[in-house]
């Protein structure tokens, strides 16, 4: 039964593609899915891709640090990828308010016109929200029914889980719910349905303990299994199996291994 990292960026590990793809494949972790953030890294993040599919999916989107990049280009070079195996998702966007690296209202107008492109594209969508619940939860509601996907490294609260889940958005766990102070999160994590609930990494951050301080790698999405699996009370297999079920449904396209 295998592992699968619902957010990772390849293209930015402190290791190389290959060595990464060994050590996940000894940790039996066999589907990622590797993220876009910015115009100049979509075209390598789709080749890495297109390299180890299907191990390796991707998801294209300009991120809220970098959303005054977003252009109708951008839009037009997503729109044209779309259809290839290899996308299964749009993102990371959302908004970032704690390095607020692009003005408030440039990172919602870059959001707002992510979301319509995931409409029109047919794709669940990963979001990036930091420090920005209160915009996020209204643009998460204005969007219902309309777009969907997860969001991504959750570590808000859960009254923001609940707008995600009743608005249609699943939550992912990355590493940092291993991290002594996430008591919050640990909470949060036994109240989301287990049927809403993946596992990323968001290597080359985040890296959860026994690795913390190191560079994170796909293969580390083992540990925050290990640990969802504990606090949902059941046993590791069983969350595999079903962590597996959610991603297939969550991203029809990946193909799961
Ligand atoms: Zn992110
Ligand atoms: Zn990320």
């Amino acid at each position: 039964m295998s592992f699968i990292d619902v957010h990772t960026h390849i293209n930015m590990l402190e290791i190389s593609a290959d060595e990464a793809l060994r050590l996940a494949a000894e940790n039996n972790v066999k589907n990622m899915i590797t993220i876009g953030t910015c115009p100049d890294d979509l075209p390598l993040v789709l080749s890495i891709a297109q390299k180890y599919y299907p191990t390796v999916a991707c998801s294209l989107g300009i991120h809220p640090h970098e959303a005054a990049l977003f252009s109708p280009e951008m839009a037009d070079f997503i729109r044209k990828n779309a259809p290839l195996k290899e996308v299964v998702a749009i993102g990371e966007t959302g908004l970032d308010y704690y390095y607020n690296n692009a003005p408030n209202d440039v990172q919602i107008a870059a959001f707002r016109a992510q979301l319509e492109l995931a409409e029109e594209l047919n794709l669940p969508v990963e979001i990036h929200t930091r420090d920005a619940e209160p915009d996020t939860m209204q643009i998460l509601k204005d969007f219902k029914g309309r777009a969907h996907g997860l969001l991504h490294c959750f570590t808000g609260t859960w009254e923001m889980a609940k707008v995600g889940l009743d608005n249609g958005w699943d939550i992912s766990i990355s590493g940092v719910v291993t991290f002594k102070k996430a008591e919050e999160l640990r909470e949060v994590v036994k109240q989301v349905p287990i049927d809403r609930i993946h596992v990323e990494t968001d290597a080359p951050f985040l890296a959860p303990i026994p690795h913390r301080g190191k560079k994170n790698q796909p293969a580390f999405v083992t540990h925050t299994a290990q640990l969802v699996a504990e606090l949902k009370g059941v046993e590791l297999p069983d969350l595999q199996k079903q962590l597996r079920a959610n991603a297939q449904r969550l991203f029809p396209k990946l193909p799961i291994q």
